[in-house]
Parts: C-alpha cells; structure tokens; sequence
C-alpha cells in the first residue's frame, strides 16, 4: 500500500552488497517507490574482525559506489537514495583502530554503528547463560560505551538492545543494573551529538518486537535524546518500508516529535504530527 505522508523514511536497508543478503538494489529501489518513499539509505554490512570466518562481513566499496550511482541516476529523480554503511562495533585496540582508519578514508552519507558481537562472539547463534541475562546486557552496553569512547565518526547506534532479537528470554527482560550502563552510554552518545534508531527487523523473527523496547526509547528520551531514525533493516526488497506506521507511532508515543534522517553526515529532523 502506498504512504501518502511525506516523511516516508527508511535508513536501515541491506543489499546484496552485505554479505547476508542477496538482493539486487534495483528492486529495493522500485519497492520503495511503489512505497511511497521519500528519502531510503542503503546501509551495507563491514564488520572488522567478525569471528565467523564463514561470514566476514567485507564490503566492496567501489562496486557498492559503482552500483548506488547507476541505480541513483536512473530512480534519483522519484526517490531520494543515500549510501550509508552498518559498521560492526567490537571493543578492543586493533578494531577499533581498524574501524576509525575506515570512517576516515571512506565516503558515506550515513554511518550505523551496530555492536553484532560480545566479548569477542557473534551474538547469531550464541548459547549465553541466560541466568546472568543483566550481565550480558551490562556488558553489552559497556562494550559500545567503551568503542564510543574512542571513536566517533558515526551518526547513530544501530539497534541498541540487539540481544532481545537473539535471546528468547532477553526479550521481556527488564533492566536492572544493566540500566545504569546504559544510562551512561546514553549520556555519552548525546553528548557527542550522536543518535539511536527504531528498528523494525525484529517483527519479522521470533522476537516479534521493535528495537529497541519503549521503556528504553523513554530513557533515552529523558536523556535528552533527539535523534532518531527508523529503519526495517530488511535483507530482501519487500520488507523496505515495512511497518513504518507502526514506527512512527512508537516514536510518538515516546514523546518524540521528529524523525531524524542524514545526508552527506549531516542531519535533518522532519515533524511527524
Ligand atoms: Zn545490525
Ligand atoms: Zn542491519
């Protein structure tokens, strides 16, 4: 179905130029039309160091470039595109080192920072203690807290609460001291002027929810929180857009007033009463 309203945005997207998705950008590209879609940005996988050496998360750059601005030159005219990319978070010196030399000699309109791993594993697939689940959250959140600390050549964190979309028990788990980690991480993204995003992937596992949980927007909101964009974080083109609606309503009903989108790294906040 069409969306008439005009701030019809999605900002997490995936190609066949991540390794875990085999679609074209083509027919991304003319789902989100079909949409109604004003303004989409692809955010292709480059993880560093990802432990899976099956799935490595490599991006090719230039055939990324290549393709974004054939397909943009065709369909920029109807649809606003933006090539943006879901960098992978990992603590540790060598990542992180490895993550800013990228920012820094890569072009992007947009930069995703996603934390996909703890402690040094994939959180797809992992069989966590599921008894000591506020650890996991606490150090979750540290981790991010401690990359952030170093680097900041990003726009927004990706999915903050991920490992409810993993973890069956994780999804009605309700912060305890790990909320107090994550009070700092908020303090400290919004400080750097940094964002969060609503993520609807999750409605589409097991999980069946947004990322993050309200509650958690809430606290970000009483942070002093800002920016946020929405993205489905789809890997196939039917899915672009998907639940839009439902995400605009959950960033109303966290006191929101505008969704946030980027263009060239800088951003631009669009009311959506
Ligand atoms: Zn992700
Ligand atoms: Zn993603």
């Amino acid at each position: 179905m069409k969306n008439r309203r005009n701030t019809v945005f999605d900002y997490h997207i995936h190609s066949e130029f991540s390794d875990d998705s085999t679609e074209k950008i083509i027919n991304i590209v003319e789902e989100a039309i079909k949409k109604g879609g004003k303004k989409i940005c692809f955010t292709e996988h480059k993880e560093f160091n990802y432990p899976d050496k099956d799935i490595e998360f490599n991006l090719d750059y230039e055939g990324y470039k290549r393709e974004f601005e054939r397909i943009r030159s065709i369909y920029g005219k109807k649809i606003e595109l933006y090539m943006g990319v879901e960098i992978g978070v990992q603590a540790g010196e060598k990542n992180i080192q490895e993550i800013i030399e990228y920012t820094k000699e890569h072009e992007f309109d947009f930069i995703l920072a996603s934390a996909h791993c703890l402690e040094g594993a994939g959180l797809y697939g992992m069989d966590p203690d599921v008894k000591n689940l506020d650890n996991l959250f606490a150090g979750y959140f540290r981790e991010m807290l401690d990359v952030f600390k170093h680097f900041n050549d990003y726009d927004v964190v990706g999915h903050i609460d991920l490992l409810r979309r993993y973890f069956l028990e994780a999804q009605t788990h309700e912060l305890g001291e790990s909320k107090e980690v994550l009070r700092e991480l908020f303090a400290h993204i919004i400080q750097e002027g940094k964002g969060i995003e609503i993520n609807t992937g999750g409605l589409f596992y097991d999980s069946a929810n947004i990322n993050p949980t309200l509650d958690i927007l809430k606290l970000y909101k009483e942070a002093g929180g800002e920016i946020v964009t929405i993205g489905s974080d789809s890997h196939i083109a039917e899915r672009v857009l998907s639940n839009y609606e439902k995400a605009v309503d959950y960033l109303r009903s966290a006191g929101f007033e505008y969704v946030t989108t980027f263009a060239r790294r800088k951003k631009e906040f669009h009311r959506i009463k």
